[in-house]
């Protein structure tokens, strides 16, 4: 079956083609994505197709949310898979802009939330927050959701823009989505196709190490070093994965705790030679 929703390309054609739709009094749901698209952006397009009349899935590889040492230039691509995936999971339209649509020339504008961004991955890749929150501006500012979905798979990520749109007073609710796992526990990332397979086997012990930490939680350790140490051992069982960070933060402020004392997130971001793989859980004591 070929792929018939619409995949407009520039702001305007987007805004008049919603305009429409909200003409007729329909509301629009936005799903912000890079591409490549796969199980737990599906599950995100379900949900706005779910709770919409108009889902809208936006496939952009943001430039500037990119370290210059980032895998921007290999970052998978391909437009005719995404745009029938979309289009099973109940999009309605695609949007896919090019850089120079969403970035003219001299544009100088930055969405900047401080605080949230200084730890995690904010520490590993200064300005990625920026980039990010600038445009999820931009996106929410052209398509104006009434609703706009995110993975929990990017914890600080969700926080942050929950926190943006708060501090903005932005018009539109920010409906967090549960991480999807490949059946191995492996959190589905677009970049999981750029592991070699001794790398792909071995990353499963991301999650698992996560794991470890919760089943210690349970049986009532609350010391977040001894947690952080468990996971450090567990991953140490994936030779070919380089920690980037273990930390245990408090789920509102992320900011690192000593003791598991009500909702903490365990994150981590572990390096597969360049391919950066990120996951999380929250624990409730
Ligand atoms: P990306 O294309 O990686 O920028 O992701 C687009 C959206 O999909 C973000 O809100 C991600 O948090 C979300 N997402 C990515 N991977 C997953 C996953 N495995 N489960 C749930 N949501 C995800």
């Amino acid at each position: 079956m070929s792929a018939s929703i619409p995949c407009l390309s520039t702001i305007s054609e987007l805004r008049a083609l919603l305009d429409e739709h909200r003409g007729r009094g329909a509301c629009v749901g936005l799903v912000p994505t890079m591409g490549a698209l796969h199980e737990g952006h599906v599950s995100l397009i379900r949900a706005a197709r779910a709770e919409n009349d108009v889902a809208v899935v936006s496939i952009f590889v943001n430039p500037p949310q990119f370290g210059p040492d980032e895998d921007l230039a290999k970052y998978p691509r391909d437009l005719e898979r995404d745009r029938q995936l979309a289009e099973e999971a109940g999009a309605d339209l695609i949007f896919h802009p090019s850089a120079a649509e969403m970035y003219r020339d001299g544009h100088s504008t930055w969405v900047d939330v401080e605080g949230l961004t200084a730890g995690l991955c904010g520490r590993s890749r200064p300005g990625h927050f920026r980039g990010v929150c600038t445009v999820v501006t931009k996106l929410f500012a052209i398509c104006q959701p009434e609703r706009a979905y995110f993975g929990e798979k990017d914890a600080q990520q969700l926080a942050v823009i929950k926190h943006m749109v708060r501090d903005l007073n932005l018009l539109v609710q920010i409906v967090p989505c549960p991480t999807v796992r490949e059946a191995d526990g492996l959190a589905m990332s677009s970049r999981n196709v750029r592991l070699a397979p001794e790398q792909r086997a071995q990353a499963p012990m991301v999650h698992r190490a996560l794991e470890a930490a919760r089943e210690l939680v349970r049986k009532g350790e609350r010391n977040a070093a001894v947690l952080a140490g468990a996971i450090r051992t567990v991953l140490a069982e994936a030779p070919l994965g380089e920690i980037d960070y273990v930390e245990i933060v408090d789920a509102g402020e992320l900011t690192p705790v000593t003791t598991i004392a009500g909702e903490c997130l365990i994150a981590l971001a572990v390096r597969f030679g360049d391919v950066r793989l990120i996951d999380n859980l929250t624990v409730t004591s």
